[in-house]
């Protein structure tokens, strides 16, 4: 991954303070360890009338994929990092704006004791990026850069110099250009728009995050056209944290604005209001949808297989109808969360005699889990590998065996509508695989015939006409044998 900076000067003033601006010595070679490989800082050209600052890094694979392991949700492997790990090595992204940001801290701040005065002018820049993987094509790019001061030249990597007719990677050559910019400003620019265009999950995004884009941001993203699309992909296409970050943007606008800016932004943000409603969460209809059918069920046992941080098991506690509740899921970080959650240790004799929380895994038959009136796999299957997943049927289907079983997984066709329509879902970064409603009804029936239940779909979320509801649900039932009505 590779990155220029360059800059033209005279004698009075010199090119070669770029060294000064950016805190590293034109004369020296450094490298620097990062989080995710080691940094070069290196001077391709010194001279008085130009210079240029490259940036090198070279990405550990390895330490990328044990640093994604540690992070995954509940210490699954991200399998979005098969990708990270072919191309990241190569392509200009968010690591590169990581190494930007650790190599070159001071001058993103502005900061120069040497040369105080020339870090808060603007000065002549060009950057290259040869290898720049741009979600959104040379169309965004120029989107992106233009409104902040820059002429943008993007031309397209073709998949194979040899093979023109294979067409365009989705990599471009980028070649930026101002007189207009601090090397501050330009180094925060790069830092919050390398990961935009990349827009590959970007597994370390953490509440912090919000503050850190902020932080960025300043004097530049309040007031961007593309505001929307920079803060929701820089955030992953968090809802609740670009929600929060574009809640806080406004805020900074209002600060700004003078008072008939303020009234036509009042105007706009009601109007906003009236089209496009703060949708209902989605993991809020999948519990609801969840509590119709065990209530249909008259299910009073339930199990909640895969339960994560425990927010079914805290909904189910609060209704009486449901006498013994289990939580169980294989990771025990999860486990401690969803005990904080449900303050297990605070819990009167009564309430704490109705919930358990175990450890276990689905890919094993488990003893424990026999007899229940019903079992709930929600946005469960999709973390298993698929070889995996007929040992999770045996387990539940086979095994378990509970009366009503509740799967609910991702629509993959509605994935679609996500960009225009951020409904407070997140596909995860650890999901092996999304189905189409096709897929998902294939497999459930198959399930249902190979242990004698019958199966029956529900859409959760708002069905759309054309690609189905965001998440689908299937509810299995078999009816009762003598020897369960023995074993009750
Ligand atoms: N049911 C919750 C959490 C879904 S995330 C909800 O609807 O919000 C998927 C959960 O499945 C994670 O907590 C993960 O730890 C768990 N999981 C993945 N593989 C598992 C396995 N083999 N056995 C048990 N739990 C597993």
């Amino acid at each position: 991954m590779f990155l220029t900076i360059s800059t033209t000067g005279t004698p009075e003033r010199p090119a070669t303070d770029l060294g000064f601006l950016l805190h590293k010595h034109p004369d020296k070679a450094q490298a620097f360890s990062t989080s995710y490989g080691r940094a070069h800082v290196l001077y391709p050209e010194a001279g008085e009338l130009r210079c240029t600052a490259a940036l090198l890094l070279e990405v550990d694979a390895v330490t990328l994929v044990r640093r994604g392991k540690g992070k995954g949700r509940g210490g699954a492997p991200d399998a979005a990092l098969a990708q990270y790990v072919n191309d990241r090595p190569y392509a200009a992204s968010s690591l590169l704006a990581v190494a930007l940001s650790s190599v070159f801290s001071s001058a993103m701040r502005g900061v120069c004791t040497a040369r105080p005065e020339r870090a808060a002018e603007p000065l002549p820049l060009r950057v290259e990026v040869p290898a720049l993987p741009a979600r959104g094509g040379p169309e965004l790019v120029r989107r992106l850069f233009e409104p902040l001061g820059w002429r943008a030249g993007v031309e397209p990597v073709a998949l194979d110099a040899e093979f023109p007719e294979w067409g365009d990677s989705r990599y471009v050559r980028l070649v930026l250009e101002s007189e207009t910019l601090t090397l501050a400003e330009a180094l925060r620019h790069l830092y919050v728009l390398l990961p935009v265009l990349d827009d590959a999950k970007h597994y370390w995004v953490a509440a912090d995050e919000v503050d850190k884009l902020l932080r960025a941001g300043e004097g530049w993203l309040p007031g961007h056209p593309e505001q929307k699309l920079i803060t929701s992909r820089y955030l992953s296409r968090r809802w609740s944290l670009t929600r929060q970050a574009m809640e806080r943007l406004e805020l900074v606008r209002l600060a700004e604005s003078d008072d008939s800016e303020v009234e036509e932004l009042d105007n706009a943000v009601e109007a906003d209001a009236e089209t496009e409603e703060r949708p209902t969460p989605l993991a809020v209809h999948r519990r609801q949808a969840i509590l119709t059918e065990l209530h249909a069920a008259g299910a009073a046992r339930v199990l909640d297989l895969g339960c994560g941080q425990g927010q079914l098991v805290q909904e189910l506690l609060k209704d009486t109808r449901f006498t013994e509740i289990v939580g169980l899921d294989v990771s025990v970080r999860a486990l401690t969360i969803a005990s904080r959650r449900l303050k297990l240790d605070r819990l009167g004799e009564r309430q704490a005699s109705r919930v358990k929380l175990w450890q276990g895994s689905l890919a094993y038959t488990d003893r424990r889990l026999k007899g229940y009136d019903a079992a709930v796999l929600s946005e469960v299957i999709e973390h298993l590998d698929l070889p995996r997943l007929p040992a999770l049927e045996y387990a539940v289907f086979g095994s378990a065996r509970p009366r009503t079983v509740l799967v609910t997984t991702p629509n993959v066709e509605y994935n679609v509508r996500w960009e225009s329509l951020p409904a407070g879902h997140v596909r995860h970064g650890d999901h092996r695989f999304e189905w189409t409603r096709e897929e998902f009804r294939t497999w459930a029936a198959a399930v249902a015939e190979r242990h004698g239940y019958q199966v029956g779909f529900r859409p959760v979320g708002p069905d759309d006409p054309e690609v189905g509801p965001p998440t689908q649900m299937a509810v299995f039932s078999r009816t009762v044998t003598e020897k369960d009505a023995k074993a009750a």
